[in-house]
């Protein structure tokens, strides 16, 4: 197959990615109320919307689930999220995991503040990844989602063949929540995000691409 095409889309202060190999699918689709950016991007990389067979939420909280309604309301899309975590996009439920370092729990406490304001526009989850995950050959990617709590009990990674690995917020990189690379400052299970780390460096990732923040060696994660 073609190397897979990787199109980052800044939507709020959340990385969505869409991916084109043979197939079309879209990793995360970001804040409320932003679908026209992400329509933007699609088009700037010449890509039809209506080509996407598959939207993957790394996890159910509001800042990577945002769009998703109005997507499968245009184009029929399938969506995928873990099933501990189906109520966030299912029923609208807001989950705001603990902090984890002082810088954390201060943020913490002020999106605990703003976070009744948010509102997500509600859509059944067609499928639902339990912890074997699934591959992703039959939507044209050469790659495979893997069961990677920690963050959450329902985060997962898209590790594609070619070594690059979507993590949701298993990794933070960048302001408001890090200087540099490294474990995110919110989690529900840090020892549990530190085995999901360990699982990924063994299927042979080279790049991490976080939700908040630019694309990182793994060997970051590694020392
Ligand atoms: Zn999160
Ligand atoms: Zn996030």
């Amino acid at each position: 197959m073609v190397p897979a095409m990787i199109h980052t889309i800044p939507v709020g202060f959340t990385n969505c990615f869409l991916i084109k190999q043979k197939g079309v699918i879209l990793i995360d689709t970001g804040v409320p109320n932003k679908a026209g950016t992400i329509k933007k991007y699609f088009k700037k990389a010449g890509i039809d919307i209506k080509e996407t067979s598959l939207i993957i939420h790394t996890h159910g909280h509001w800042d990577h689930i945002g769009n998703t309604q109005i997507f499968v309301k245009e184009t029929g899309v399938k969506t995928a999220l873990h099933q501990f975590e189906k109520s966030c996009l299912e029923d609208g439920t807001i989950l705001i995991p603990p902090g984890v370092t002082r810088w954390g729990r201060f943020l913490g406490y002020f999106s605990r503040l703003t976070s009744g304001r948010v509102k997500i526009k509600t859509v059944k989850v067609d499928i639902s990844i339990d912890d074997k995950g699934f591959d992703l050959s039959e939507y044209g990617i050469e790659g495979k989602v893997v069961y990677t709590p920690g963050h959450s009990s329902g985060s997962v990674s898209v590790v594609l063949d070619s070594g690059e690995a979507f993590v949701g917020d298993m990794a933070m990189n960048g302001f408001p929540f890090r200087k540099g690379p490294g474990l995110p400052v919110f989690a529900e299970d840090l020892p549990l995000l530190r085995k999901s780390w360990q699982k990924l460096i063994e299927t042979g990732v080279k790049t991490v691409f976080p939700s908040h923040g630019k694309p990182f060696s793994i060997e970051k994660i590694k020392v």
